[in-house]
């Protein structure tokens, strides 16, 4: 028997609930997803995920921490076909106008799919004696009495009892609020960021030397706030590029493959329009599109009263700016604190929803104040901004160019965006002098000025 006992059920078996339930298997004695999708045996994306077969990058904090859940997980998907990468070496990250300087990190990433890391998850989970996954059942509300949740409704089904739920129903998850409502919990203040991001997504087929070098490229906004495309080239199983462009605020790419070559074409990244007109397309179709209008945070950690036995994990508390690629590792740590708080109270009491919430609020603290603060570099960027951003951002400019030719900046950089390091790394006094010594000397200070207008087609026929 686990340290709690009893059952859980995890609602929504995705990312956030897979993380969720590896957490809950040693704890609880049965646990079962219950998801309103099909979920598939092998790595194929699907409707209740529409973001899955856009562009996913796992930020090296995400690997660990699902290596710490799921161990020999990281040697298991290279052995399928992930890409291992160094992201100091292999990955050409072009960022305010050139390309950062490379060097060798000896951190380790992983590239693939997002289908391939859900499924692989998957199939670890299905494997634990006491998991029970049940799909195509739709969970319509909570079940339970005032301040207190036992189990879910079903669509035409009793309901399903459980000591603890947990609400992995992902970024829409505020159509929950109703259901809490319904018992009598009050509902978590939310705060938005507006940012019309949008993704247009190809597959083509991978070949030896489709790249002079490196194995993954990433370009995010070259001169903002007047340059507002975004791009990836991941490298990932089954020898395929995952490709997606798009933007901030609308400057989305179109779906044609003629009008998405052309994007590329117009990106200030030299490799990646040759490997759009060249490399042969997996898809059939036209490119898939996403449009996500706005992040999303809900602070339950805010709230005086809580139900016992639910929670809510991963992007059902806080659905993050994509482009900045922290989700899966958030839900991830937040699933790791879960297990830690039902171990100190040994059950799925309000109180221990308390101090997890608390715990996942300081998860998310700094990946949200990093992207929301990040997307303010655009005026159209709407929502509530911390004070001193305009200031941090001047700063952080800063650090990118700094990155373009001083290894020592970009390898700080690289820990604060990979949740390695916390923000503050970047104001150390060493790194700050570095900084400002080394911006002097980017490339992009040799490039013409940026005109007003959205995506300046400035396109330089060699790497910086
Ligand atoms: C375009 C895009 C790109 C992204 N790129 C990255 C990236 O590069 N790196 C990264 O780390 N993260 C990225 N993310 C975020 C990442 O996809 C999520 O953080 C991750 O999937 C965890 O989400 P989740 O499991 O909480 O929710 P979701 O993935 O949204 O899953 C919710 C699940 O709940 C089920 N469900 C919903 N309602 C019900 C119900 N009533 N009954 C039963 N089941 C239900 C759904 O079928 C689904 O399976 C991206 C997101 C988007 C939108």
């Amino acid at each position: 028997m686990g340290v709690v006992g009893g059952h859980a059920i995890v609602i929504g078996g995705s990312i956030g609930g897979l993380v969720a339930t590896q957490a809950l298997a040693g704890r609880f004695d049965q646990v079962t997803i219950v998801d309103r999708d099909t979920l598939p045996t092998g790595a194929e994306d699907r409707r209740g995920v529409p973001q899955s077969p856009h562009a996913h990058a796992l930020l090296i904090r995400g690997r660990l921490a699902l290596e710490e859940l799921f161990p020999g997980l990281t040697d298991e998907l290279v052995a399928g076909g992930a890409v291992p990468f160094d992201p100091g070496d292999d990955l050409l990250f072009h960022q305010m106008g050139a390309l950062r300087v490379r060097f060798p990190s000896g951190k380790l990433g992983t590239s693939l799919t997002r289908a391939f890391l859900e499924s692989s998850l998957r199939r670890r989970v299905s494997a634990l004696p006491n998991v029970t996954t049940r799909d195509q059942v739709s969970v319509c509300g909570l079940a339970g009495v005032t301040g207190r949740v036992t189990g879910v409704e079903l669509d035409d089904e009793a309901p399903l009892m459980a000591d603890l739920v947990v609400d992995a129903t992902g970024r829409s998850a505020s159509r929950t609020d109703p259901w809490l409502e319904k018992l009598g919990c009050p509902v978590p203040e939310v705060t938005t960021v507006k940012i019309d991001v949008g993704y247009t997504t190809r597959l083509l087929r991978r070949k030896p030397g489709d790249l002079p070098d490196g194995a993954l490229l990433y370009l995010m906004s070259a001169t903002p706030p007047h340059d507002k495309r975004a791009a990836a080239a991941f490298a990932v199983e089954g020898d395929r590029w995952v490709v997606t462009l798009g933007g901030w605020h609308r400057r989305h790419a179109p779906v044609d493959p003629a009008g998405f070559a052309e994007f590329a074409d117009g990106l200030p990244f030299p490799y990646l329009a040759d490997l759009v007109a060249n490399a042969e397309p997996l898809d059939d179709l036209d490119a898939r599109k996403f449009h996500y209008p706005m992040a999303r945070r809900r602070y339950f950690e805010k709230l005086r009263r809580l139900p016992e036995g639910y929670v809510a994990l991963g992007d059902a508390i806080c659905s993050f700016n994509p482009l900045y690629g922290q989700g899966m590792t958030v839900a991830t740590l937040e699933a790791i604190e879960l297990g830690r708080r039902l171990d100190r109270h040994g059950r799925a009491s309000a109180r221990m929803a308390g101090e997890f919430y608390k715990a996942a609020g300081k998860i998310i603290d700094t990946p949200w104040q990093m992207s929301t603060g990040s997307d303010f570099m655009y005026p159209e960027t709407v929502g509530p901004r911390s004070a001193g951003t305009g200031l941090l951002n001047r700063y952080v400019r800063q650090v990118m160019l700094a990155s373009h030719v001083s290894p020592e900046v970009h390898s700080v950089i690289l820990d604060v965006q990979h949740l390695l390091a916390p923000p503050a790394a970047i104001m150390r006094p060493g790194t700050m002098v570095r900084t400002l010594r080394a911006a002097r000397r980017s490339p992009v200070h040799e490039q013409p000025a940026p005109r007003p207008g959205d995506g300046v087609p400035v396109k330089p026929k060699t790497v910086a």
